[in-house]
């Protein structure tokens, strides 16, 4: 097996805006696995706070390779990679959507073929709007057309006004998202009582991840479900979490890829947790590998694709707001340009 890969810088359409930052770039680094006449790709997707970089991942290839050499069976090395030593997530899952989507290749069926997942409908997903301006609330609105249901990030101090200006404009399913920015109880459990008159569905991380005894009390009397994201990584952070929240955001950069997110979403299922599946600012890679065990889930927030201009691969992974699985072997994305990958 021969592995290359490559760093990339993902552009996005809009300044992307949390409560505690703001960035208009995301790197990435894309593989390339290539083993008897087929490529399988995959994709680490770096924002900073998963504290890994292009240095980081490309030092995690080179320490594997000699695995990689001395194995052909891709089952096993996908569970050698999850096992091996350093914790680079992001890497993993790059490593791990690779394979998959070779191993697919190489049975020529679609990565939800490999896990028997069935292909009956899945979600739609929602679509990020940004807020830094809401004099351009309107267009961005406009923009969001096809998509059934919108997410905002809010926690700034102006969440009733966000909302209430959205609602001016459309009646639209919303997923609130407040990346940790509320810091009072009785305020959250307020404010949250008021969204669920304004059909806001879901709320993602109100409190600081490490807050657990505000959230479990606002969890216990809120209306609409609370999602854990930030507090949430992966495996090992079930038992911890399970009574706090109602349910769990997903990603398959935060817990090393698409096996280790079925093992995930099996265990939350015993724990009666929602669940969400959500990612970074990605390419059309990474979100078909998302979309591939999209039939399990409650929620999907798998829009990193849509949000930028420069996706090097081509894909169909909407249909009128909805996720959509290719029928096509693999991932079902293929290169859209030449890109020249390095070899390690
Ligand atoms: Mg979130």
């Amino acid at each position: 097996m021969k592995i290359s890969y490559l760093p990339y810088e993902l552009k996005l359409k809009h300044e992307f805006n949390i409560s505690y930052f703001s960035r208009k770039t995301t790197p990435v680094i894309l593989i390339r696995i290539e083993y008897e006449g087929q490529c399988g790709y995959g994709e680490a997707s770096l924002p900073q706070y998963l504290n890994e970089t292009q240095e980081s991942i490309v030092l995690f290839l080179k320490s594997i390779m000699p695995i990689f050499k001395s194995y052909n069976y891709i089952d096993e090395l996908l569970s050698i990679i999850n096992d091996f030593k350093f914790n680079n997530l992001p890497a993993k899952a790059a490593l791990n959507i690779a394979l998959n989507d070779l191993k697919g290749k190489l049975n020529n069926l679609p990565v939800y073929k490999i896990f028997n997942i069935d292909d009956s409908i899945l979600p739609y997903t929602s679509f990020t709007i940004g807020l830094n301006n809401l004099n351009l609330l309107p267009d961005k609105i406009k923009e969001a057309e096809k998509y059934k249901i919108l997410k905002v990030k809010i926690g700034n101090g102006n969440d009733k006004r966000i909302i209430t200006t959205i609602r001016g404009l459309t009646d639209k399913p919303l997923y609130v998202d407040v990346n940790q920015g509320w810091n009072d109880k009785f305020y959250a459990l307020d404010i949250l009582e008021w969204m669920n008159e304004q059909n806001v569905l879901i709320a993602e991380q109100p409190f600081p991840k490490e807050n657990y005894n505000d959230t479990q009390w606002l969890k216990d009397k809120s209306p609409i479900p609370i999602i854990a994201d930030e507090a949430f990584q992966t495996f090992a952070d079930l038992d911890k979490i399970k009574d706090v929240y109602t349910g769990i955001n997903i990603k398959l950069m935060k817990c090393g890829g698409i096996n280790n997110a079925l093992a995930i979403i099996r265990k939350a299922k015993d724990y009666n947790l929602n669940i969400m599946l959500g990612c970074m600012t990605e390419t059309s890679c990474a979100v078909s590998a998302a979309i591939s065990i999209a039939g399990l889930i409650d929620y999907a927030d798998l829009d990193g694709n849509l949000l930028i201009t420069n996706d090097p691969f081509t894909s169909d992974t909407i249909e009128s707001g909805r996720l959509k699985l290719s029928s096509l072997p693999g991932l079902g994305i293929n290169l859209f340009e030449r890109l020249n990958f390095i070899e390690l």
